[in-house]
């Protein structure tokens, strides 16, 4: 039985890095946000290796970017590869992208844990109402739009919240989402599931290449080695999903069999010690969980992060998709809010670059995957492309892995953004060739991965508009979709773009 309604502008359930990110973004501008967490923080999530744009980008508008340095995460440059046919690993460092260049070009590996708490306590600062343990169990209709959200508090009494928006950033495990309409589509590319645990004491890569995530193929698939700290290492391993049976009745061996078979992740754990007890003990596996919505809004109510879609764990996307729908969506219920902007115009903006986001992304997840040219394994055949020929470069590889393709200044720190004018290609080409034999070739196999003209195409988009975005007036920034909206001065809400 329903005891209270309370009255909200916005209602956001689920407190990780999309719901925090969209929360306090509201909130700074003046509106009353609630935020519905079902656990009590800190809690464990897996999703731990960051790209820059998370890092320089949102965490600067969401004025945590001090708090974020100061916490000790492990720093990270970039990725090493052992992928294709070449048994060197080889590197990636996010320095070499012109949008990424410059004293931010690094992210961070973290410990979801810390991390994801530290954006959830910011949003309270903020000023948002935060809740934990609070769970949401479906959200309010009226005649045309969705109203509020109906939620159990800690005493498991059920009350009721009007808003007029409702932020579903619950993760891809809720149903909450359903009540947008369409559908979830499970991608048939990426039919992976993974199988991961902690291990103490695990080698580390040379020199500034440290702190990188290390991607190693196999014959089944591949593992992650994310350095989360000198001693803490994150291991998982990404397999077909027609494995499922196999691995859940034996974790441990699965994840232990997959090592067995990669030999430099092997090799860095032949001293190492799994952890066995605490949150980190446990080995965990996930699956199904490379899907997209068919719709990401409806009136009164928005999906971010996994509740929307998901691509695959190879490349860190996750948390970039994450905290930049938040970003949308904040511009979007702000842009509402405040009364200037219809919410129709407000949310097909939303939709129509997060869309344009995921797709670039999930495009060159599968074009990385196609890379692999594993002729006789099972797991790489499944994974071919068709069509994969004309394509980019270097340049634009370290750009969109680094997460900032979509050309947003949100996302890329303004000193980044001046500094790639100075960067020419022949300074990238330069720089490629400077970091080994092993990398021109990776250089060459780039040169070839961008097989879908539609990433070429894009990439010449946002070198324009970040160019008139250094240069123009006003927000400075063209419309990214014809027709569209662009950011506001502050970043926080949509202006129709000048005349
Ligand atoms: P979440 O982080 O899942 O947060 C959702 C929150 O909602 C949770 O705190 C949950 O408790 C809460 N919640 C759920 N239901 C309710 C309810 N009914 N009411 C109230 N609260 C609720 N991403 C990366 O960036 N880097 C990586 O290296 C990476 N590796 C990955 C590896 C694997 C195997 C997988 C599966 C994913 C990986 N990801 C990675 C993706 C990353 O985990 C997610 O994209 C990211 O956590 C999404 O953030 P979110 O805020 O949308 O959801």
């Amino acid at each position: 039985e329903v005891e209270e309604r309370e009255e909200f502008d916005v209602a956001v359930v689920g407190g990780g890095p999309a719901g925090s990110t969209a929360a306090a973004l509201i909130a700074k501008r003046g509106h009353r946000v609630v935020l519905l967490e079902r656990e009590r923080f800190p809690r464990y999530q897996i999703g731990e290796s960051l790209l820059p744009a998370t890092v320089h980008g949102v965490c600067r508008l969401l004025d945590v970017s001090d708090e974020i340095e100061a916490a000790g995460f492990q720093v990270k440059r970039g990725g090493s590869f052992r992928w294709g046919t070449s048994p060197d690993p080889w590197n990636f460092l996010f320095a070499l992208s012109p949008q990424l260049s410059g004293p931010t070009s690094y992210a961070y590996q973290v410990d979801r844990m810390t991390f994801d708490d530290i954006l959830l306590k910011n949003a309270a600062r903020h000023g948002v109402d935060v809740r934990e343990e609070a769970t949401a169990l479906e959200a309010l209709r009226g005649p045309d739009r969705v109203t509020g959200v109906r939620y159990t508090g800690p005493d498991g009494a059920a009350r009721e919240i009007s808003a007029r928006h409702v932020l579903d950033a619950s993760g891809g495990a809720g149903r909450l989402s359903r009540a947008v309409g369409g559908e979830r589509t499970y991608s048939e590319f990426f039919r992976n599931l993974a199988v991961f645990g902690y291990f103490e004491g695990g080698g580390r890569l040379p020199g500034p290449d440290r702190g990188n995530i290390l991607c190693a193929a196999f014959d089944q698939g591949w593992l992650w080695y994310i350095p989360l700290s000198d001693t803490l290492t994150s291991v998982g391993a990404v397999l077909h999903r027609d494995q499922a049976a196999r691995i859940q009745a034996d974790r441990e061996g699965a994840l232990r069999d997959a090592i067995d078979r990669c030999e430099i992740v092997r090799d860095f754990l032949s001293g190492a010690t799994r952890v066995t007890e605490g949150t980190y003990g446990e080995i965990r596996v996930r699956k199904d969980y490379s899907y997209a919505n068919s719709r990401f809004w409806t009136p009164g109510m928005a999906l971010i992060g996994d509740a929307a879609c998901f691509i695959d764990p190879v490349f860190s996307t996750g948390v970039h998709l994450a905290t930049y729908a938040g970003l949308l969506a904040a511009r979007s219920v702000n842009g509402v809010l405040s009364g200037d902007l219809d919410e129709a115009r407000a949310f097909g903006e939303f939709e129509a670059r997060y869309r344009r986001e995921y797709a670039v992304f999930y495009e060159f997840l599968s074009a990385f995957y196609d890379m692999d040219q594993q002729e006789d394994s099972y797991f790489w055949q499944a994974r071919k492309v068709t069509g994969s020929e004309n394509l980019t470069s270097m340049e634009a590889f370290t750009t969109l892995v680094g997460g900032a393709f979509s050309g947003e200044r949100a996302l890329v720190d303004a000193s980044a953004v001046a500094e790639r004018f100075s960067t020419s290609s022949a300074d990238l080409a330069d720089a490629v060739a400077r970091t080994g034999p092993a990398q021109t070739r990776s250089g060459e196999r780039m040169n070839n991965l961008f097989g879908a003209p539609v990433v070429s195409e894009v990439m010449q988009e946002m070198n324009s508009i970040q160019r008139r975005g250094v240069t123009g007036p006003g927000t400075g920034e063209a419309p990214l979709i014809e027709g569209g909206l662009v950011p506001s001065a502050d970043g926080l809400s949509w202006s129709e773009p000048d005349a």
